[in-house]
């Protein structure tokens, strides 16, 4: 079962992000720029169905600028075979990246799509969703623990109420949560054997697909700046100020 990992090269995590002063969107000069956590974790499940015997081969990709090869190189650090960047400057919104992946699937005769629930820079939770519906095949999402038996994949996800357990024929496609795994440190000896791995660069039109935005970013802003907290003298005052004062926001 050949697995493909799409990771995306997102604003590092402890980075505090600021917004462009003309409101246009995130200033992202000189900012420290980070494969996206969760792809992270879906990498590392990949690399472990690898280890198992259950998948083949792990195929990682990229969709974005040239620097997206360090992205990959992470991935292929952790264990992924091989990497594909799918090159543009263009800004990549959820829809392009699907129509993207499910034609390299397409492409490259995969069975089984593993990928972060959501990218934390733009928080669209949309990918994996679209691209099982564009490929016409079972989803699930969030996923808590994923165990496979031949062509039959148990994915446990994590939903308000608790926990769901659902039951997906491959080929499928699986979104991870935070607690699916940790995923391993890249050793150095790791991260020099990556530098060796097959990256293979394509573009979108080479892959014939449309990836112009459909959606227009009008205005990006700060959150509010919080207010500054007080000091209470004693429980009796602290109760009061509860009861007559604090309001849900
Ligand atoms: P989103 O729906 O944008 O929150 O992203 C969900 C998942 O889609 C991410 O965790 C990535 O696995 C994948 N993804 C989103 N954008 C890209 C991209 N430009 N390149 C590769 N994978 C991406």
């Amino acid at each position: 079962m050949k697995v493909l990992v799409p990771v995306k090269r997102v604003v590092d995590a402890n980075v505090k992000v600021r917004v462009k002063t003309d409101g246009s969107g995130v200033d992202i000069a000189n900012v420290k720029l980070s494969i996206n956590p969760f792809d992270e974790i879906a990498v590392e499940e990949a690399v472990r169905l690898k280890e198992a015997g259950v998948a083949t081969e792990v195929v990682a990709v990229s969709g974005g600028v040239a620097g997206c090869q360090e992205t990959l190189r992470t991935a292929m650090a952790i264990g992924a075979d091989r990497g594909i960047l799918v090159e543009t400057n263009a800004e990549l919104q959820p829809l392009a990246v699907a129509k993207l992946l499910k034609a390299l699937v397409g492409k490259e005769g995969v069975e089984l799509v593993i990928l972060g629930k959501q990218a934390i820079d733009d928080d669209a939770n949309q990918v994996g969703q679209m691209l099982a519906a564009m490929l016409d095949w079972p989803q699930a999402t969030f996923a808590s623990k994923i165990t496979f038996a031949q062509d039959l994949v148990t994915v446990v996800r994590e939903v308000d109420g608790g926990l769901e357990t659902l039951e997906l024929k491959l080929p499928a496609v699986i979104s991870v949560d935070l607690r699916l795994n940790t995923p391993r440190y890249a050793t150095l000896p790791n991260i020099m054997k990556a530098k060796k791995k097959p990256l293979q660069s394509m573009t979108p039109e080479s892959l014939e697909v449309d990836v112009r935005p459909r959606l227009a970013t009008l205005r990006m802003a700060e959150p509010p700046k919080r207010q500054a907290g007080i000091k209470v003298g004693n429980a009796a005052e602290l109760v009061d100020k509860l009861r007559n004062e604090a309001k849900v926001i």
